[in-house]
């Protein structure tokens, strides 16, 4: 399907993309919902006062006259895909709805050079998991050895804690390191400053949408694709001195609350459908909450992962060129993001329209794709080397970190970009 957008067609935001954001520009600087084609965005409450979207399951109701997402999020599944659909007619090249429509293409369709994107939802709670096989292989052979690498739930259990919403915040965001008690092994005892092992998180986060599930009445893996509304590219700081002094005995507090830094577009899950792929066998056989009906009798648990190539790169003050240091895949996940949520809400745990959830660490298999500093220079051993000279065992202040993540056809036809999600680290308070 071919839109009238100029460069949308050949870009990583054509119509089978369609992310949605928050915008604002000059001649408006109210924050309200739109949804990214090619290097313009959709302003969508412009095209919902103008009628424009009656002819979905939403009918009269507006949702878009907002500033955040989460008044749509909230709506059932089956209007997420009904506005979906609904915008791709609009969009396309053989529509003249608003094609043809100069006074509102004009008022509805900005130049992305000419937004600024906002938070794009109001975030109740944030959870993070730590779904990484090889992350959590990785960090545990550093603390314990390989032979106690994995905690022994680890094969049965989506680990996870619970984080905090309120310092997620927009990709561009300035990082400030924070200060905190810390204690290595050979200290006597704990001090007090700036964390000196300031480290990133390579992650991908999902939104929830849909109706509450009332209190006390899980999720059931068959129905989990009705809440997950989209994903972003997601960094979790984490400050790992501040950690390792603090997380026992009921894990990360400190050294994850300053900040989580996300990309602006959420991709909805059915621009991602394509790309669906099976998760790593999972053995043993996790309990049947964990499985969909089907799953239960086969393995593996087809079709929750997704083949999302993801990237980090490092720029210094030295050296602006960001530069390379980790590719890695969300497909490399154990848990998906289904048996998360099934997992989460088998309590009956409230799950509402706007919460986030953070899959851990996405690191692969091989040296350069693990995903955080601590993993790529082994907890400092192995420093990583810039083009500019400098070495790195952890962050530095003026050092910017660069998230990025697509998908791509086999057949290169399609693509599906979710930006860039970047954030640079400032000096500690004095
Ligand atoms: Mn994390």
């Amino acid at each position: 399907m071919k839109s009238f957008v100029p460069s949308a067609d050949n870009s990583a935001f054509s119509l089978a993309n369609l992310p949605y954001g928050v915008c604002s520009d000059a001649p408006d600087p109210s924050p309200r919902p739109g949804v990214r084609i090619g290097d313009h965005v959709l302003d969508l409450r412009a095209v919902e006062t103008a009628g424009l979207l009656r002819n979905t399951t939403l009918g009269q109701e507006r949702v878009f006259d907002a500033s955040t997402l989460n008044h749509f999020m909230s709506k059932p599944h089956t209007a997420w895909r009904s506005v979906r659909t609904r915008l791709q007619a609009l969009l396309a090249a053989d529509n003249p709805e608003l094609r043809d429509n100069a006074a509102l293409r004009e008022k509805s369709l900005i130049p992305l050079s000419r937004v600024q994107m906002h938070l794009p939802v109001e975030i109740g709670d944030y959870t993070d998991f730590y779904s990484s096989r090889h992350h959590a292989f990785n960090v545990g052979t550093m603390f314990r050895g390989p032979e106690n690498a994995l905690m022994p739930n680890y094969l049965h259990i989506p680990v996870g804690y619970h984080g905090r919403a309120s310092t997620v915040v927009l990709s561009g965001t300035p990082i400030r390191r924070p200060s905190g008690q810390t204690k290595a092994d050979a200290d006597p005892a704990p001090k007090f400053g700036p964390s000196q092992r300031l480290d990133f998180e390579l992650e991908m986060g999902v939104f929830l949408g849909g109706p509450d599930n009332a209190l006390g009445e899980p999720i059931p893996m068959d129905r989990v694709e009705e809440r997950l509304f989209g994903m972003v590219i997601l960094n979790d700081w984490s400050a790992r001195d501040i950690q390792a002094w603090e997380y026992q005995p009921l894990g990360p507090f400190l050294s994850k609350n300053f900040a989580t830094s996300i990309s602006p577009w959420i991709v909805p899950f059915e621009a991602l459908a394509p790309f669906r792929v099976a998760p790593p066998a999972q053995e043993p056989k996790p309990f049947a909450y964990l499985l969909r009906e089907r799953d239960v009798a086969e393995q593996p648990a087809a079709g929750w992962s997704y083949d999302i190539a993801l990237e980090v790169a490092l720029a210094t003050a030295k050296q602006p060129l960001p530069q390379t240091i980790c590719r890695s895949n969300h497909r490399h996940l154990y848990w998906t993001v289904a048996q998360q949520l099934a997992h989460h809400s088998i309590t009956g745990c409230r799950m509402r329209p706007g919460d986030l959830l953070g899959s851990g660490t996405i690191s692969g298999p091989t040296e350069d794709s693990y995903g955080s500093m601590l993993e790529l220079a082994w907890r400092g051993t192995k420093p990583i080397k810039m083009q500019s000279g400098e070495e790195r065992r952890f962050l530095h202040d003026g050092d910017s970190v660069v998230m990025s993540a697509s998908c791509r056809s086999s057949d290169g036809q399609t693509r599906i970009g979710f930006g860039e999600c970047v954030g640079t680290i400032v000096p500690a308070r004095g």
